[in-house]
């Protein structure tokens, strides 16, 4: 989403080349910190990076933990945008309206409020709260995202995610594709005790599985943990895994992670998650690295400089498409 009336609707900030492997990198930086405290197989924890507050060129409320400061990718994860929370009067919600993206895929997740999606490939919705929208941008796509009408003129709270995840080479080109997963179809599951919630947008947990294709293996879940609760979850040791909170706070690997922390985690194959204050909320992200070169510059992440060249190219002569409009928006 990247909302701003600039020419080019790219809040993000625009990026430098970086070598994917520099997110492995990284992971190994951050990581021995918490090897000491780590039973065998967990993952050690980063020491926590803080989320940046910033608002985005249309007034957009956003924490931003990825990419932060001396952070570009956490491979195949390139952003992850918390809007908000806030809170709008009539007439100041804010969007992003037609803008292309290519190369990877969006996926947006509500939390409060609603959110109008419109795209080229002839795709519409509401996305309401606790609804998921996981586009893949593809070959190419133009889209819109904005508040509903009825934010728009009423105002109210908007609060919600929205994750930029990378698309291996093979598939950067393949068809647009749209699933927009309404709150009550997504998963959910409890620790025995109750202390523990999940909401199984991509991955397993607790016995409960994804409904969600996903061109490469991902976990995305958001996380109730009361006061007390303490759950490990077994991960691939494949996986780049990282752990967001917006709500309260937790232990993560026995390392304290407050709200608007960062969590990156070292190798292992499983996580443990305690609850640290009366309620808090998890956004738990894990992903297969995909070790390629990424050529990123606003809406479009390639492997090469001259794909993203093309990538332009292709936009600016129409080729991803433009948004037919019905009489009506929402
Ligand atoms: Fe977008």
């Amino acid at each position: 989403m990247p909302p701003t009336q600039q020419s080019y609707p790219l809040g993000h900030s625009i990026l430098p080349r970086v070598p994917a492997d520099v997110a492995s990198t990284r992971l190994e930086a951050f990581g021995p910190e918490g090897a000491d405290h780590t039973s065998p197989g967990q993952r050690p924890g980063s020491p926590g990076l803080t989320a940046h507050r910033q608002t985005e060129g249309g007034g957009f409320i956003v924490r931003r933990p990825l990419p932060t400061h001396g952070l570009d990718i956490l491979d195949p994860f390139l952003l992850i945008d918390e809007m908000g929370p806030a809170e709008y009067g009539p007439g100041e919600a804010v969007g992003a309206p037609d803008h292309p993206h290519r190369g990877f895929e969006t996926v947006t997740y509500m939390l409060d409020g609603e959110f109008v999606h419109e795209d080229s490939a002839g795709h519409s919705g509401t996305i309401r709260p606790g609804d998921v929208q996981w586009m893949t941008a593809g070959a190419g796509i133009v889209h819109a995202e904005m508040p509903s009408s009825r934010i728009r003129k009423e105002g109210g709270r908007v609060h919600g995610f929205q994750i930029w995840i990378n698309l291996p080479a093979k598939f950067k080109m393949t068809q647009p594709r749209y699933q927009g997963i309404t709150a009550e179809r997504i998963p959910k599951a409890s620790s025995a005790d109750g202390l523990a919630t999940v909401r199984v947008v991509a991955g397993e947990a607790l016995g409960a599985s994804a409904i969600i294709d996903t061109h490469t293996p991902i976990v995305y879940q958001h996380w109730t943990l009361r006061e007390g609760a303490d759950v490990v979850l077994p991960l691939s040791a494949e996986h780049n895994v990282l752990v967001y909170v917006f709500g309260g706070a937790i232990r993560v690997e026995d390392r304290p992670l407050s709200d608007g922390q960062l969590g990156i985690l070292g190798a292992g194959d499983a996580v443990h998650l305690q609850g640290a204050a009366q309620s808090s909320e998890v956004l738990l992200l894990a992903g297969v690295p995909l070790g390629e070169p990424v050529a990123r510059y606003g809406p479009f992440v390639m492997n090469t400089e001259a794909e993203l060249r093309q990538a332009f190219v292709d936009f600016r002569s129409g080729e991803m498409g433009a948004i037919t409009r019905g009489a009506r928006v929402d």
